[in-house]
């Protein structure tokens, strides 16, 4: 059974002034459906809107009622027993060449010791390794996290979450958090765990989907990233509040523009392509136009520097 977690107060600041500002209808969820299309395997998942709340205190932005922790953990066994996650890692490695890019400007020692969370198979342990550093990662999929293994060996990755982080007895100079905040019940005790394990001079990187970007401004509740693991909606403002509120430091932040050209919009469209007797022409037609309109907003998200994604370089205030 799907079960649900309803949260009274904004999970960052507590506040309880929280507005509904996306409530979707079902026929609108782009990616379950076009998973359900393939796969028997969601049609349990999306019985239930998307209703996102942003908070007038900090900003923060959230996914309420939000599938529990239990119905989470089962739908993301479900998608990894897909190609859901491998379709959409063919240019990681690019992507994160790019993340390592912006790290390294900052990093002073040789050997610096990265902890990358929710690591997944290790393809950014991967590009860390090859630029010398010494590489520990945690990830909560077994399956992921036993490919990892294979790769870094099995005590320098572990398959685990929050207790398992907050075990960690270790130090390190970079704490990495590539596109999982967003995923993570009460962000704020991530964060507070990684400055606890930072070394002097440390620093954490983030990148989560940017809720001001100019493509979830336009395309409203079709912004293809509105999805029901993404629990958490981070703009700059809320990010820069939950730095704050922790005793960080921002230094760099910026822009990042992957998923241009929506992949889950043009697979719809491709599939529509395909003549069947009972899918409506009027229907071919709006995908074709929503198509057209995420590739718009993603080049002037890119010329606006809004894109879909952001990224934030943080320290410890000495
Ligand atoms: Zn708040």
């Amino acid at each position: 059974m799907i079960t649900y977690t309803y949260l009274k107060n904004c999970p960052i600041c507590d506040s309880s002034d929280c507005n509904l500002v996306i409530n979707t209808k079902d026929d609108k969820l782009y990616n379950l459906n076009l998973l359900k299309e393939s796969n028997s395997l969601f049609n349990k998942y999306v019985d239930v809107p998307l209703k996102v709340y942003q908070c007038q205190k900090c900003s923060f932005s959230y996914l309420n009622p939000r599938l529990s922790d239990e119905s989470l953990n089962r739908l993301y066994h479900d998608l990894y027993q897909t190609d859901y996650y491998e379709s959409r890692i063919s240019n990681k490695e690019h992507q994160y060449s790019g993340y390592y890019k912006i790290i390294a400007k900052y990093l002073k020692k040789d050997a610096p010791a990265l902890l990358d969370f929710g690591c997944s198979t290790g393809i950014f342990l991967g590009i860390a390794q090859k630029n010398g550093c010494k590489v520990m990662g945690i990830e909560l999929s077994n399956k992921a996290a036993e490919s990892a293994k294979s790769k870094f060996g099995g005590n320098r990755i572990i398959n685990g979450s929050l207790n398992e982080f907050k075990n960690i007895n270790e130090k390190f100079d970079v704490i990495t958090f590539n596109n999982v905040l967003e995923h993570l019940d009460n962000p704020k005790t991530y964060l507070k765990i990684a400055a606890d394990k930072l070394s002097q001079d440390g620093l954490i990187f983030i990148v989560v989907p940017n809720f001001n970007s100019l493509k979830r401004v336009i395309m409203k509740d079709k912004w293809s990233l509105l999805l029901h693991e993404h629990i958490n909606y981070f703009s700059n403002s809320s990010m820069k509040y939950l730095i704050k509120q922790h005793g960080l430091q921002l230094i760099e932040s910026g822009s990042i523009n992957h998923e241009v050209l929506d992949t889950s919009i043009f697979s719809k469209v491709k599939n529509k392509q395909t003549p069947k007797k009972s899918a409506p022409g009027g229907q071919k037609d709006s995908l074709w136009k929503l198509a057209f309109l995420a590739l718009i907003t993603d080049l002037s998200g890119i010329l606006f520097n809004q894109g879909n994604f952001s990224y934030y370089l943080i320290k410890k205030v000495p």
